[in-house]
């Protein structure tokens, strides 16, 4: 096989935000991707940018924030030249609390990230009810984060091939068995159908990223199934984005989505009564008109998940030009383009000017990953 710059492994939206950014720098890319597989974490997403709204890691706070914002220049970007509309809606998204616990912590979370300099306010429950009729009737409030919103991940990683492909890219279409190391460096990938030599390695392949042979390290990243349901969305509420602890309702093209459960079921990707009476619940509960509406669709996807909630993205410390793009848990649409950008970036320079000192592959210790195996 003819030998590339750098081979992907795996072609979900991080994979795939890798491949354009790095064929966007002008270097000769190949994506192995042989499905997506069935039970990927990219087209099961919901596609939330909630970099102000899931739980604050404030080492993941400011990542988040700058990974959300990319996604203002890039949707139009993608129109351009892919002609693909990934869905970037950016009306904000609304946190609701229903107890007094909720109201402390959500006015809390809303000030600090006010004094971080970021845009974030406290509704009380009079606002939310003038601002959505009929939304939580009995919520006592809601952080509202305005610049979060949404995307569609389907589109997102459509758009991203695309685009890699005509800026030269090559789309594999083979599984990679092992990735090949040589004198302390990685060198290629093989496939069934032989080896490709490659100048870099990046790691994109979710869940199954720790089942690939050839690796230096044990990968501590899970599976962590999460279940999701469409319905209509009600007539007459305005289109948004409702979260809480137990659940979110989202409006995308008409439909509602509602989302999501977070198991430990291994690599069993199903829907279950279970699983669904959990996100009806929730979702009527933000939105109660929802009761009404004909279920349409309902999936399930698993996310690749690391034991403290971070991804992990960046060089390995012992194999040179070996680099990881995994581990994205619940945030890698939030974190795809970001994470391609800093994976080209250290691809072609070596650094990067994002800190991802958090994300390093030699954090998470051996015990921490042995511990944490299904
Ligand atoms: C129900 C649900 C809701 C979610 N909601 C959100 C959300 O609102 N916002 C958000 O930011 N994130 C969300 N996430 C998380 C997000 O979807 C994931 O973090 C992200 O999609 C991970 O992308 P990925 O490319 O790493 O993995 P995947 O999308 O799983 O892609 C990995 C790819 O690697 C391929 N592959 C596997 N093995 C190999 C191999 N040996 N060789 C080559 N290719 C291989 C697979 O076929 C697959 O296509 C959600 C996830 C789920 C399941």
């Amino acid at each position: 096989m003819d030998a590339v710059d750098v081979a992907i492994v795996g072609g979900g939206a991080v994979g795939a935000a890798c491949a354009r950014a790095a064929a966007a720098r002008g270097l000769q890319v190949a994506v192995f991707e042989p499905g997506p597989d069935p039970a990927a974490a990219s087209p099961a997403s919901a596609g939330l940018l909630a970099a102000q709204i899931e739980p604050t890691d404030d080492a993941l706070l400011a990542l988040s924030v700058r990974a959300r914002d990319l996604y203002e220049p890039l949707a139009p970007a993608l129109a351009e030249t892919t002609g693909i509309d990934i869905g970037f809606w950016r009306a904000g998204i609304a946190s609701f609390a229903f107890d007094d616990a909720a109201v402390d912590r959500l006015k809390e979370g809303a000030g600090r990230q006010r004094q971080a300099g970021l845009r974030c306010d406290w509704l009380e429950g009079d606002e939310v009810w003038e601002r959505w009729p009929g939304a939580a009737p009995d919520c006592r409030g809601a952080l509202f984060a305005p610049e979060d919103g949404a995307v569609d991940p389907q589109a997102l990683t459509r758009a991203c091939l695309a685009d890699a492909r005509r800026l030269g890219a090559a789309l594999r279409v083979e599984q990679v068995a092992t990735i090949e190391t040589v004198n302390g460096r990685a060198s290629g990938v093989v496939t069934r159908a032989g080896k490709t030599p490659a100048a870099h390695v990046v790691l994109a392949a979710g869940v199954w990223a720790p089942q690939i042979a050839g690796l230096p390290r044990p990968l501590p990243v899970e599976p962590v199934r999460g279940q999701m349901a469409a319905t209509a969305w009600p007539a007459g509420t305005p289109a948004a984005v409702f979260y809480h602890d137990r659940g979110y309702v989202l409006s995308r093209g008409g439909d509602a989505l509602l989302g999501s459960t977070m198991e430990h079921a291994g690599f069993e990707c199903r829907v279950t009564n279970e699983g669904l009476a959990q996100i009806f619940r929730g979702a009527v509960r933000l939105l109660p008109a929802l009761l009404n509406q004909a279920v349409q669709r309902m999936w399930a996807g698993l996310r690749p998940v690391t034991p403290d909630g971070r991804p992990i993205v960046g060089p390995d410390p012992d194999v040179e030009r070996l680099w990881y793009a995994a581990g994205h848990g619940r945030s890698g649409i939030l974190l795809a383009a970001l994470t391609g950008e800093i994976i080209a970036d250290l691809v072609t320079k070596g650094e990067t000017d994002v800190d991802i000192s958090a994300l390093r592959v030699d954090r998470l210790k051996p015990q921490a990953m042995n511990s944490h195996k299904p």
